[in-house]
């Protein structure tokens, strides 16, 4: 098989590997398309240190089932199928009571374990989850950011009515927006790039606010009547800073950093309003066992990610289109590689 694997820092390259024995309890998947997202950027510029080398990159991956191993019950030859990139360990006190989520020994497929970049992969079945005819592969690669999304909302207690600041106009701010939409909340999306904030108004974000053309504080509080917002969530793959956005929030209100947690060393910014306005804050870094939830939004068109893919390249041009996306990274949206 063949794979694209990060050995180092801008060293990326496409290797030839022995085919791997389908195991009991697992599936060979045809890859029919993967995501390159802002992370696997950031780690190709060894903005994200490796955690183990070589690496294959993609932790969003379209797959079509070809081969089943011992014991897999519910997939069969010819199904296409979602990947969920993340897998919990089963045995830690989170694990035991119910959290996955909040799994203490998280795997993510791509960042600290092998991804699917490769025209085959042998996973476990239970990461696999079947999807409709009526989800496209391109839209597919975009779940893993809905399923964050809806794991964003649950855990900040996003409530009807209310208002939510997010800071960050990038593909997963602007999922973020549409599921917030979606829970009759009211979402005001924050960044300085004007491009990306027209490309939310037309994919339904009635409220933007572009930094650079006016004062957030003002606006915010304009339009959440003077009291600012009782949730904000950060997108830590924003080029924005952290300690101005706690700003947003209205006195006890709920702030939730939301993303990749191996870049937050580089949040900026004073974060005097946390102890100021009482502030919660929270992390959310997965959107394990949200799957399901996710595929359903992108198959009934609540959420709508059309216009979220920036270009489809060819699997031979994946180290090509992550160099480019180097220099020009905070108007990168999500490109799909179609083996
Ligand atoms: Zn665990």
């Amino acid at each position: 098989m063949k794979a694209w694997r990060l050995h180092d820092k801008e060293k990326l390259t496409l290797d030839e590997l022995p085919v791997q024995n389908v195991g009991p309890d697992c599936v060979k998947l045809k890859t029919l398309a993967c995501g390159i997202s802002i992370t696997d950027v950031l780690m190709y510029e060894g903005k994200m240190p490796l955690s183990s080398s070589p690496l294959i990159m993609g932790r969003q991956c379209v797959g079509l089932v070809v081969e089943t191993g011992e014991n897999v019950t519910g997939l069969s030859r010819g199904n296409r199928v979602a990947a969920d990139p993340f897998v919990c360990c089963k045995t830690c006190a989170p694990c035991k009571s119910g959290k996955s989520d909040e799994c203490e020994k998280m795997l993510c497929y791509g960042v600290n374990d092998n991804g699917f970049m490769s025209d085959f992969s042998v996973v476990p079945a239970n990461m696999l989850y079947v999807l409709p005819d009526r989800v496209q592969d391109s839209d597919a690669v975009f779940i893993e950011h809905i399923a964050l999304s809806i794991n964003t909302v649950s855990k900040l207690g996003l409530d009807k009515g209310e208002h939510i600041v997010i800071v960050g106009a990038n593909a997963l701010g602007i999922i973020l927006a549409q599921v917030a939409i979606y829970y009759q909340a009211v979402p005001i999306l924050v960044d300085t790039d004007a491009e990306m904030l027209s490309l939310a108004e037309s994919l339904g974000v009635y409220y933007t606010v572009n930094s650079v053309e006016a004062d957030p504080m003002k606006k915010i509080f304009s339009l959440t009547g003077g009291k600012m917002a009782e949730t904000v969530a950060f997108v830590t793959t924003s080029h924005m800073a952290f300690g101005r956005s706690l700003e947003y929030a209205t006195n006890g209100g709920r702030v939730a950093l939301v993303g990749c947690s191996d870049i937050a060393d580089e949040l900026s910014g004073s974060f005097a309003s946390i102890l100021n306005k009482q502030l919660k804050v929270m992390g959310v870094n997965n959107g394990a066992r949200m799957f399901p939830a996710a595929i359903n939004l992108l198959a009934t068109r609540t959420v709508d990610v059309s216009k979220l893919v920036s270009c489809e390249i060819k699997f031979a041009d994946v180290e090509k289109c992550v160099r480019e996306h180097v220099e020009n990274r905070d108007r990168f949206i999500k490109a799909v590689v179609k083996p």
